[in-house]
């Protein structure tokens, strides 16, 4: 690409699936080892800011340890007469896809949860400063958005500027996610869809509504509006709602449409506020996983950055691997955590009253859309580690949930047709139970039961797990 003719490596669409293991980086900014970290882009008036500036506040990549880890706030600044603060969040996302085009570069998640790494061979092939990442940024913005007349990066590696930036950014993606806090699903004509991740999971779609942000929690319904309003033809667009076919569930006849069309017939149905029967798609950058825990007939939610086994037994890495890649997987949903303020947040499965376990982090996050009654009664790591301890707690505070458990009978030896949960969920029941942890005993062989359960699958894999050495 010759508009890429000074950067030391290259830069293109074939270099966005690539992942950098720890053994190849250079270095990393944010991730887990780094508490501040972020990315923002903010609409400016022409004159306040100077067009391809990049600057860096801060120690640059030539100055930087090998194998470690640093902070990193990426600030873009655009102007131009079109270019409107609505604009701001749909930009901010872009910055993602970007990133991964330059060669040996990665970039994950978005927001307050950046995670970027660049390779030992680019660092080798000059890539040594962040202006040339910059400059990237900068012409890949101005050829996807004609509207963008000037733009101006800055990169913050300063740990003392981030402090005050970072503090900054929560204060406007919160102000982002209130905006919608007020409205409806009911009180819009029309919701907007976006395929930004299709690149990744070829027929996943965001559905955007005012009660369902977007998965990776960037994309609201304002900002996808807007997005939509000035680029039609782009990865957002307008969804027509079409008719309310179930209240419930959240199943119009416009997202259905939409769905099936954009994944190429893939998706014929979307139950917007479920994670049984026909659930919204996960593509691989959701914040958190809301999963099903049969042992309870509860919803656990388990958000990226959580470390160690969710009580289940299984970690994020394992239930995103499952639950991502743009296939509909009952029982397993990717969500934004600020999905979970929604009063429609899985509303067919009884939303928040059926959740039974959060991290702590995540619980404190959301504390005030909880109900108040509720707040004690939902587990957090703190509480219960595995699912005996989390059905002891459950028991012993009164949650919700423990009304659907039948009195005194095994919770476990009830199919989940009994337990109002659709048959066919009974699949991923039984493979998580297959998963090691969660049966004592398991690799030196194991029984499965099962009675009076209808599995619809095309396949049943059952495979030994090979002891990991660590
Ligand atoms: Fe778009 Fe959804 Fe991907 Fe976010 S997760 S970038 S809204 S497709
Ligand atoms: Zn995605």
């Amino acid at each position: 690409m010759s508009m890429f003719e000074d950067i030391p490596v290259d830069v293109g669409v074939v270099y966005e699936g690539e992942r950098i293991r720890g053994k190849d980086m250079q270095f990393e900014f944010g991730g887990p080892n780094i508490e501040k970290k972020f990315e923002l882009v903010q609409a400016r008036e022409m004159k306040e800011i100077q067009d391809g500036k990049v600057i860096i506040q801060g120690p640059d990549l030539k100055d930087l340890e090998e194998g470690k880890s640093y902070p990193l706030g990426i600030l873009v600044e655009a102007a131009g007469k079109q270019i409107e603060k609505d604009l701001e969040a749909v930009l901010e996302r872009r910055i993602h896809e970007f990133t991964n085009y330059v060669e040996g570069f990665m970039h994950l998640n978005q927001r307050y949860d950046i995670w970027l790494r660049l390779s030992k061979s680019s660092f080798k092939k000059g890539f040594n400063s962040l202006d040339f990442l910059g400059k990237v940024l900068a012409r890949l913005f101005k050829s996807e958005f004609p509207i963008i007349e000037k733009i101006q990066i800055t990169f913050i590696t300063d740990p003392a500027k981030i402090e005050s930036w970072h503090k900054k950014a929560l204060q406007i993606y919160e102000a982002r996610d209130a905006r919608v806090r007020g409205m409806k699903d009911e009180d819009v004509e029309e919701f907007y869809g976006c395929v930004l991740c299709q690149s990744f999971a070829p027929s996943h779609l965001c559905i955007i509504s005012p009660n369902r942000v977007s998965l990776c929690g960037a994309i609201n319904w304002f900002d996808a509006r807007a997005a939509a309003r000035v680029d039609p033809k782009g990865p957002n667009f307008m969804i027509p709602k079409g008719e309310l076919l179930d209240e419930i569930h959240g199943e119009y006849s416009g997202a259905n449409e939409a769905a099936k069309q954009k994944s190429l017939g893939e998706v014929e149905r979307v139950w917007m506020y479920s994670m049984f029967g026909h659930p919204h798609t996960s593509c691989g950058c959701f914040e958190a996983i809301a999963f099903y825990i049969p042992e309870v007939d509860g919803v656990g939610v388990v958000d990226r950055g959580f470390e160690g086994t969710a009580v289940n037994g299984l970690a994020f890495s394992t239930m995103a691997n499952q639950t991502g890649g743009g296939k509909q997987v009952e029982g397993f949903n990717g969500i934004a955590i600020e999905y979970m303020r929604s009063p429609k947040f899985l509303q067919a499965d009884e939303g928040l009253n059926r959740v039974v376990w959060l991290p702590s982090n995540v619980k404190e996050k959301i504390l005030d859309s909880i109900p108040e009654e509720l707040r004690d009664k939902i587990a957090t790591e703190k509480d219960a580690t595995n699912t005996t301890e989390l059905k002891a707690f459950l028991k012993e505070k009164g949650h919700p949930v423990v009304q659907r458990w039948p009195a005194e009978v095994a919770v476990a030896e009830k199919t989940p047709a009994e337990e109002g949960v659709p048959t066919e969920y009974a699949l991923p029941q039984v493979t998580m139970a297959a998963a090691p942890g969660l049966i004592p005993g398991v690799g030196e062989g194991f029984q499965l039961i099962f009675k009076n359960v209808k599995i619809k699958a095309e396949k049943l894999i059952i495979r030994r797990e090979e002891k990991k050495s660590k």
